[in-house]
Parts: C-alpha cells; structure tokens; sequence
C-alpha cells in the first residue's frame, strides 16, 4: 500500500484544511497556493484514480458528479465561468497522484490557456 495522498488527509481529517462543499463522493478545497483569484480543487473521495484518464475510463459518472460541483462552485464563488484544469502527469505539473479538478475563475482574460 502506498502512502495516503494529501486529499485523502484532508479528508480524513488529518491535514487541516477546510472542506467548502461535498457531494456523495467528491470533495472540494481552497487551492494552498491560488493560481487565480478563485483557486478550488474538487477531488473525488477515493483515491483510487491517479488521473483524470483512469477516471474517465473506469467511472464515468463520478467525472459527472465531480464537474457538476465545479460548477456548482463556479457560479458560487464566482460569476459562473470557469476553467476546469485536470493536469495530468508530472511533464504536465501534476503532483499529487489522486485526481483532481482545479476551478480557475475570476481574472482570466488574458492567455487563453493560462500559464
Ligand atoms: P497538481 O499539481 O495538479 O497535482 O495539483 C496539486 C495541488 O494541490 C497544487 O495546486 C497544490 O497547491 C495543492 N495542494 C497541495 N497541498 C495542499 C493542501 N494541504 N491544501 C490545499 N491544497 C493543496
């Protein structure tokens, strides 16, 4: 068994973080280090999908679910317009190996593809 991801943690309550919103199975959490002016991770419970590929493939209706409460959040924390970035691989940022949306909002006119 490898070790617990930092979202299993925090879900578990053992990394202090405060969790904004929950659904049956995905969670959501401010970004530790916001990349823009609204910066939210919505991540699933379980961590049994390291991306968004493995999750796409194996449980399409927990993508729904998670993409449902970005957006729920978007228009929540922000005017409803969101970017929905999944990085995935370690040549793409990716650092934490338990899958995870960003919801980008507010400030991102310019670059259309961020960075
Ligand atoms: P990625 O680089 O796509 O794997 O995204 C991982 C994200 O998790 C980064 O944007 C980090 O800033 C964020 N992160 C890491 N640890 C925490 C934490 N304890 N609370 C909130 N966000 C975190």
């Amino acid at each position: 068994m490898s070790e617990p991801s930092v979202f299993t943690r925090i879900l578990q309550g053992e990394i202090p973080a405060e969790i904004i919103a929950e659904t049956e199975n995905v969670f959501a959490i401010r970004d530790i280090a916001p990349q823009a002016p609204v910066h939210l991770l919505v991540i699933p419970k379980t961590a049994q999908y390291r991306n968004v590929v493995e999750l796409a493939a194996s449980d399409p209706v927990l993508l729904t679910e998670l993409v449902g409460l970005a957006n729920t959040l978007a228009a929540e924390y922000s005017d409803g317009d969101f970017r929905l970035v999944f990085n995935t691989g370690p040549g793409a940022g990716q650092t934490v190996f338990h899958v995870h949306a960003h919801v980008l909002s507010g400030g991102l006119e310019e670059g259309r593809l961020g960075g």
